[in-house]
C-alpha cells in the first residue's frame, strides 16, 4: 500500500469542507503518530499509516470531522498506554465516545457460530448509539482486508469471511452501495479464489471486447445531449464489482451473455425533469429492451435507491445499460446512509445530523430481536430473514409502498399492516387476482387482504410459509393464548 500523509486527509477534507476545523486533524495525528510510536503493522508498515488509511477513507466518504478524528485516533486506546479518558481529556466527549464504540466492537469473546452473532449484536448495538461507529469500523476494514496478505491464512479467512457475512450485509442495508463493492471484492479472492480468478478473467475478456465500443456509444450520446441541450454533469462507463457480478452469474446458470448490464452508462444531471428527458432520448435514438426500463424516481427501492434505468439495443446483437439520475441521487446511491452525515453548507454541527426514521425503524428492529430470541441459532435465523435478505416493496390497493424481505407472503403484509388483519385474513389479491396465501410476492405487487370477520385466528399451517420475524411472533402470540383459553374452558367445565 502507498504511504499517505496527513497533509492528503487535509486536502480531501478541503475538497468538500473549505470552513473545516483542520487544527484538530492536525492535532489528532500528532497525537495517534506520538501513541503509535515504534510500532508496525504486519505488512512492516509503522502503524500510523493504518490510522492514517482509516481517516482519509473517510474524509473520501466526505464525512464530518469528529468521525474523521475518530478514525485517526481509532486504535489508541486499544493498543497503546493511552486510555479511553486520556482521549476525552484532549478531544473531547463526542469524539472519545466514537472511539470508545470502535474499542468495544473489537472484543468478541466466542468462537464460531456464537462469534458470529455476537458480532452482529454490538454491530446493531454500536449503530443504535451512533451510527458514525459503523462508518470508521467499515474504513479500518477497507485497511485490514488491503493488507490481509501480511496476515496466516487462518485470520484472512476468518476476517475475509466476516466481511462477506457481516460487514456487506450491513452496509448492503444501508444503502452503502460503493463501500459494500469495495469490501465484497477485497473480501473475494480470499473467501473463493478459483471463482475470483474465473470472474476476472471473463470481465477483463469483456472489457478488451467493449471498452472501444463504449467510449464510441458514450461520446454518441454526448453529442446528442448537447444537440438537445441537456446539460449534464457527468457520464461515465461503469464496470460492474466482481463480487455482485459473480453472484449475478450465479443466477444466470454462469452465462455472462445473459447479464445485460455488465456494461453500463451512468448520465448525471441537474434535476429531475432531465431525468425523464434523457429517457426520452434514449429511446427515440435506440430500441429499449421489453420490461427493463425501471423507474425508481417515481417508485425508489426501499432503502432509497433512485435512478431511471433503461436497457438499449444499440446495434448489431449490442446491448447496454443505461442509469440517469440527479447528483442527489448519485450521492445517496454512492453513500446511503453516510449521506446524511456529509457536509453541506450551514450544517456542520453534528447535532444537526439524523438518521432516516425508516433506517432508525430496522435498527431498533434488530436490537428487539435480541431481546426474545433465546438461543443462538434461532437469533441467527431470524437476522438473516428480516435483516440480510434482499428486500422488495408491493403496494397496498391505495398505492402505499410496503417494504417486506424477499419471498415475504400476503401473510406477511397482512400482519405488516396491522395484527387484527392477520389474524382475520381469509384470502389475497395479488393483482387483482386471488392468490394462495403462500404465495411468493415480488417487488410491485399490488396486495389487497380479504378480511373474514368469521374467522378465529391464524391457522398453525402459515408458519410453514411465513417469513417475517413480525408475522410468526403473532401467530404464535395468538395460538399460546387461544390453547390457554381451551385449557381454562376444560377446567372451568369440570
Ligand atoms: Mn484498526
Amino acid at each position: 500500500m502507498n504511504p499517505i500523509s496527513i497533509n492528503q486527509i487535509i486536502e480531501t477534507i478541503k475538497e468538500n469542507n473549505p470552513d473545516a476545523d483542520l487544527d484538530l486533524i492536525t492535532l489528532a495525528y500528532e497525537y495517534a503518530n506520538r501513541a503509535h510510536h515504534g510500532q508496525k503493522r504486519l505488512s512492516g508498515e509503522p502503524y500510523i499509516q493504518h490510522s492514517l488509511h482509516t481517516a482519509i477513507k473517510l474524509a473520501q466518504m466526505k464525512l464530518d470531522i469528529p468521525t474523521i478524528v475518530a478514525g485517526i485516533l481509532h486504535d489508541v486506546p486499544e493498543d497503546t498506554d493511552r486510555t479511553i479518558d486520556d482521549v476525552e481529556k484532549e478531544f473531547g466527549k463526542e469524539i472519545a465516545k466514537l472511539v470508545s464504540g470502535i474499542t468495544k466492537l473489537g472484543h468478541i469473546k466466542y468462537r464460531g457460530l456464537e462469534r458470529y452473532a455476537e458480532n452482529l449484536r454490538k454491530m446493531f448495538v454500536a449503530m443504535a448509539e451512533d451510527i458514525r461507529v459503523i462508518f470508521i469500523k467499515f474504513a479500518d476494514r477497507i485497511h485490514n482486508l488491503q493488507t490481509l496478505d501480511s496476515l496466516p491464512p487462518v485470520k484472512q479467512q476468518r476476517i475475509a469471511r466476516e466481511t462477506l457475512q457481516i460487514y456487506a450485509s450491513i452496509a448492503n442495508r444501508l444503502g452503502m452501495w460503493k463501500l459494500r463493492g469495495e469490501l465484497e471484492d477485497l473480501a473475494f479472492p480470499y473467501v473463493y479464489p478459483e471463482e475470483y480468478d474465473w470472474v476476472k478473467n471473463l470481465v477483463s475478456e469483456q472489457f478488451d471486447k467493449n471498452a472501444k465500443y463504449l467510449e464510441k456509444i458514450k461520446n454518441e450520446i454526448q453529442e446528442n445531449l448537447k444537440d438537445a441541450n441537456v446539460k449534464t454533469i457527468q457520464i461515465i462507463g461503469r464496470t460492474k464489482h466482481l463480487f455482485s457480478l459473480y453472484k449475478k452469474l450465479l443466477r444466470k446458470d454462469r452465462d455472462i451473455e445473459k447479464v445485460y448490464d455488465l456494461l453500463a452508462i451512468r448520465i448525471i444531471v441537474s434535476d429531475i425533469k432531465n431525468c425523464y428527458h434523457v429517457l426520452g432520448l434514449l429511446h427515440s435514438k435506440w430500441r429499449p429492451m421489453p420490461g427493463r426500463v425501471k423507474d425508481y424516481i417515481s417508485q425508489p427501492k426501499p432503502n432509497g435507491y433512485q435512478s431511471l434505468h433503461t436497457t438499449v439495443f444499440t446495434g448489431k446483437n449490442r446491448i447496454v445499460e443505461f442509469q440517469i439520475r440527479t447528483m442527489e441521487m448519485h450521492e445517496k446511491a454512492e453513500f446511503g446512509v453516510a449521506a446524511h452525515w456529509q457536509y453541506k453548507e450551514g450544517n456542520d454541527t453534528a447535532h444537526k445530523f439524523k438518521i432516516p426514521e425508516t433506517q432508525m425503524k430496522w435498527i431498533q428492529e434488530l436490537l428487539d430481536i435480541e431481546k426474545d430470541t433465546k438461543d443462538t441459532q434461532s437469533y441467527l435465523n431470524t437476522i438473516k430473514i428480516d435483516i440480510f435478505h434482499d428486500r422488495i416493496f408491493v403496494f397496498t390497493p391505495k398505492g402505499d409502498v410496503i417494504d417486506l424481505p424477499e419471498d415475504a407472503t400476503p401473510i406477511d403484509f397482512a400482519y405488516h399492516i396491522h395484527t387484527e388483519l392477520g389474524n382475520h385474513c381469509g384470502g389475497a389479491k395479488v393483482n387483482e387476482k386471488m392468490m394462495a396465501l403462500s404465495t411468493k410476492l415480488k417487488s410491485g405487487d399490488m396486495v389487497e387482504i380479504i378480511e373474514d370477520k368469521n374467522r378465529r385466528g391464524p391457522s398453525e399451517d402459515w408458519l410453514k410459509f411465513v417469513q417475517t420475524n413480525a408475522a410468526k411472533q403473532k401467530i404464535k402470540t395468538f395460538l399460546k393464548q387461544s390453547r390457554a383459553d381451551r385449557m381454562l374452558n376444560i377446567f372451568s367445565r369440570r
